[in-house]
């Protein structure tokens, strides 16, 4: 199933050329299992890819979760659905999350990607196509139950009758929730019950409410289709529990040189970390242009063949300074692998160091990185 077939790690000791971010499409394809799992029996899963499935490539993930038995796609954008469908089979259905814009719907039909309807405008705008090829279109219906960001108010969802759904074959009503990952805040009941009542006044559909979080809410937030994007790539879903799923990255870089500072010296722009003893200082070959993170300044740490190794200094744009005072001599070859992202520190774990969560480390991993996927 993956194109880099087995194992491909770089061995410790075998000099690496360049970053290297190694995706495994075995531990999302088990995520997608799971999450699929906490479900009633016969639930759908679909896969949320937008945002090039959060950095780690749409067209990768969807192909191995559609092997899977995967039908159900997410994409926040029309050109991400229509990079999507030339790598998934014509039964796969794409949403797009951001609906018709006016002047699109014909890309739409083309491409046979199915829009999410977010406004009483992209509504018509929808049926109004349907009425010029004469022939019923799906889309998704969006009603906002508290997040105030996109979808039918409710007020407009009260408008909505069988006369302005003409031409529309509404395949999907969904919400998004706003607090999932905190299953004791009261917000989760109240857009439940907002949105069973609007589903009550409207016809008969299929519905879905549950993001990744909203999974482990329990079935009465599942409806008929699951919704997770973040969890299939290991982001922790409950604030405060244990983590279910499997970490899904693991990105290593290179040493490009060291060299030994004396008590005083500064390290790095401005100086922001002083030597407080004798230090061997080594530069490795990643920084902010690769999406890590500038605020991981003097906060996260990284490992080397099993040892710790703190990050000292600001992260520049293309290099981050470490302390390798601990390390074996022998080791410090250019080229030795250091890793910044692995199973034993994770995603959820740098998104603590860096005072952010965990989507935002995902989705700011760069373009520069070599990219492997592998399947375990
Ligand atoms: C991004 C998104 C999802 C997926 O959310 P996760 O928290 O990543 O699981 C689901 N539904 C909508 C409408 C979204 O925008």
């Amino acid at each position: 199933m993956s194109p880099a077939g087995p194992m491909v790690l770089t061995p410790s000791g075998v000099p690496l050329t360049s970053a290297t971010l190694t995706i495994d499409l075995g531990a999302i394809v088990e995520n997608w299992r799971l999450l699929k799992r906490q479900g009633r029996r016969g639930i759908e899963c679909a896969a949320v890819v937008k945002a090039d499935a959060y950095g780690l490539g749409a067209g990768e993930v969807a192909s191995a979760l559609y092997l899977a038995g995967c039908r159900h796609f997410f994409v926040a954008l029309l050109e991400e659905g229509r990079r999507l469908r030339s790598r998934v089979p014509a039964d796969a259905t794409i949403f797009v999350l951001h609906g018709v814009m006016p002047g699109t719907e014909q890309e739409f039909a083309v491409h046979r990607l199915t829009p999410v309807l977010n406004s009483l405008e992209q509504i018509a705008c929808w049926r109004a196509l349907a009425q010029r090829l004469g022939q019923p279109l799906p889309a998704a219906l969006q009603v906002d139950t508290g997040m105030a960001r996109v979808g039918l108010s409710p007020a407009d969802a009260q408008e909505l009758d069988e006369a302005a759904l003409a031409g529309c074959r509404p395949v999907l009503l969904m919400s998004h929730l706003v607090a999932a990952e905190e299953p004791g805040n009261p917000i989760n009941l109240v857009q439940l019950e907002r949105f069973k009542a609007l589903r009550n006044r409207l016809p008969a559909m299929p519905a879905s409410l549950a993001n990744s979080s909203g999974v482990f809410l329990g079935h009465d937030w599942h409806f008929d289709l699951l919704r997770p994007g973040a969890a299939l790539y290991g982001v922790s879903p409950t604030v405060g529990q244990a983590n279910p799923l499997r970490p899904a990255l693991r990105l290593q870089v290179p040493l490009i040189q060291w060299r030994d500072v004396n008590v005083g010296d500064g390290v790095g722009y401005n100086h922001t970390w002083i030597a407080k003893r004798p230090t061997r200082v080594g530069t490795l070959s990643v920084g902010y242009a690769d999406g890590y993170l500038r605020s991981f300044s003097n906060r996260a740490w990284l490992t080397f063949r099993g040892h710790q190794v703190p990050l000292i200094g600001r992260v520049s744009m293309d290099t981050i300074t470490v302390d390798l005072s601990e390390l074996p001599l022998d080791a410090l070859q250019p080229g030795a692998a250091f890793d910044l992202i692995h199973a034993g520190h994770d995603i959820n774990a740098l998104a603590l160091e860096a005072g952010t969560n965990a989507y935002e480390i995902l989705t700011s991993l760069g373009s520069r990185y070599r990219r492997q996927y592998i399947d375990t």
